[in-house]
């Protein structure tokens, strides 16, 4: 319909928009979708004509693949608006890469670059009245990839669907998020499915993060599963360790199958090293990190990810020993967190072309 979208797509317009009974007062992450979704089925070998269409109810058959046998990849990403309503996206080549690799995988066919781009792009588009606008808010999306063939012989699917859904998303607001390293459970495995946006990755962390809950912890910090000695990740961020100045983070695809590579993480990496922060990316010790807290060398940790950004993490426990964790006055933290926020609402310059416009 525009300049932009050379794949043919089919666009159905909602009739009458939610927007107007839309409460933006107070936003619960994920649970308000905007008007309109991305489709683009596969089937008989090839991809089928994209459509944006009213947000919606599936069609499926009780033997879809991918109830039973997990045969789904997803991701998250977020369209911003600057000061004067200008809309942006934060490097969504990042996310096609990715999500093209959790497919293969998961022995999904490729998505077409043409869809997933410009298909993100128009949605958003036809959405952009759904992006909140105030202090760290954004328009959160989701695509997700699923096996659609109704047969439940364990194989591949031979018709694919791939979805694209937008929640307009709050200030990300978490009071304490202390945290426990994991030395009995463990979330992936070297050769397994780890560094793929899998969703049965996800179902497999409940229980043991529900467990952390109840013993008065929000999150867990993974270790590896051979012999729990080394820090991974968390639920969907994954970790930086600030020891004396350096920041550690633990190293993703090639050299580890089992930790999702970030796009916040790489973002993270990139900033500390262009202002003079040294940032090691290797195997982290558990050992190493309670031996710096025990002697005060442990500044913080925290968490990045799309949907917090960056998330200081206030108290680590791992077998007997906890410790709290108090920000420091100049908090890595909090400098690349506005740093970050800074680039994606296009409030500083974006040298590295991270800022992907939508118009
Ligand atoms: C999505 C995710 C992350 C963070 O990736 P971003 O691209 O920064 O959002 C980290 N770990 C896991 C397990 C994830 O699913």
């Amino acid at each position: 319909m525009t300049a932009d979208i050379k794949t043919p797509f089919i666009i159905e317009k909602i009739k009458e928009s939610k927007l107007p009974k839309a409460d933006f007062s107070n936003l619960v992450f994920g649970q308000m979708f905007s008007d309109h979704m991305l489709v683009a089925d596969f089937f008989d070998g090839k991809w089928q004509t994209p459509k944006i269409m009213p947000y919606q109810a599936l069609p499926y058959e009780p033997s879809a693949k991918v109830f039973h046998y997990g045969q789904a990849v997803f991701e998250g990403m977020k369209a911003y608006k600057d000061s004067k309503g200008n809309v942006f996206l934060f490097r969504p080549e990042e996310n096609f890469n990715r999500m093209n690799n959790s497919a293969e995988r998961l022995g999904m066919p490729a998505i077409p670059k043409d869809i997933f781009m410009n298909g993100i792009k128009e949605l958003v588009k036809m959405d952009k009245d759904w992006i909140p606008t105030g202090n760290g808010e954004s328009l959160y999306i989701r695509p997700v990839y699923i096996a659609t063939e109704n047969a439940v012989a364990a194989s591949p699917s031979n018709a694919y669907r791939f979805m694209v859904m937008t929640s307009p998303a709050g200030k990300y607001y978490v009071g304490d998020v202390k945290v426990k390293v994991e030395d009995k459970y463990s979330r992936a495995c070297d050769g397994g499915v780890g560094y793929a946006k899998a969703a049965g990755n996800y179902a497999a962390q409940f229980y043991p993060t529900e467990k952390a809950k109840e013993e008065g912890f929000q999150q867990i910090i993974w270790t590896d599963s051979a012999e729990h000695k080394y820090l991974e990740e968390a639920g969907t961020m994954n970790i930086f360790f600030r020891i004396g100045d350096k920041l550690l983070t633990a190293p993703t695809i090639p050299d580890s199958t089992r930790i999702l590579p970030g796009v916040t993480r790489k973002s993270i990496i990139k900033l500390a090293q262009d202002n003079g922060v040294p940032v090691e990316v290797r195997p982290i010790e558990v050992k190493e990190v309670i031996e710096a807290a025990k002697n005060g060398e442990l500044k913080e940790i925290f968490g990045a990810g799309t949907a917090a950004t960056v998330l200081p993490i206030t108290g680590i426990k791992y077998k007997d020993f906890y410790t709290d964790l108090k920000k420091p006055a100049d908090s890595y933290a909090d400098r690349f967190k506005n740093m970050l926020m800074d680039i994606q609402y296009n409030r500083a310059e974006d040298p590295y072309g991270w800022r992907y416009p939508v118009q």
